[in-house]
């Protein structure tokens, strides 16, 4: 993680786009404001001075991120709701928009590691900071009507799990132990039920 002087630095950073001094997109900033946007089921995020915490409907930990790129993550949030800085507080729709590739910042770093153009659907935002943290709220908007709720949405939940059905024994590699059926982590992973280790279907 970025060291706890960074982190502060970079929560003045951030607070400092909020009342207009913005910060340009690059590569890593692409990649958090795509990961908040791009996935389909919205975010609940709070930056303080040592955490950049993001909470996403799919997995029901929190994940932690370097707080160095949420500067240019809320300009990129200010600029596609339209608001007016200093802001103090945003309600507003945003998208669907596209973010071109960005490169690293600093220019040792290969061209490979472009982050490449990317788009997301329409989303309601929330956002509100004081001194100790700025905190955001994105929600898909696809059937969406009407302004959007002055109040926070309902914080994000993880979803009850489901559970994958097998037409065959499948045996844990773990402790052996075979089932018929697995919790459904994500992205592929299935999750034991004697040993609770997870692993690739
Ligand atoms: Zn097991």
């Amino acid at each position: 993680m970025d060291r706890p002087d960074d982190n502060a630095a970079s929560f003045d950073r951030a607070r400092d786009a909020l009342r207009g001094r913005f910060v340009e997109l690059d590569a890593s900033a692409s990649k958090l404001l795509h990961l908040m946007l791009a996935n389909g089921t919205g975010c609940d995020a709070i930056i303080t001075s040592d955490k950049c915490e993001i909470h996403f409907a799919r997995h029901p930990s929190r994940h932690h991120y370097f707080l160095s790129p949420t500067p240019a993550v809320l300009t990129s949030l200010i600029r596609f709701a339209g608001a007016v800085t200093p802001v103090t507080s945003i309600r507003a729709r945003i998208g669907p928009a596209s973010v071109p590739a960005h490169s690293p910042a600093g220019a040792k770093i290969p061209a490979s590691f472009m982050f490449p153009a990317w788009s997301f659907p329409a989303h309601r935002l929330w956002l509100d900071w004081n001194h100790q943290e700025i905190r955001v709220s994105l929600r898909d908007d696809e059937h969406q009507d009407g302004p959007v709720p002055s109040a926070l949405p309902q914080p994000i939940r993880p979803s009850t799990p489901s559970m994958i059905q097998h037409a065959a024994p499948v045996a844990c590699p773990h402790c052996g132990q075979a089932a018929l059926e697995h919790r459904d982590a994500h992205d592929g992973w299935l999750v034991c039920s004697t040993c609770a280790r997870s692993f690739q279907s």
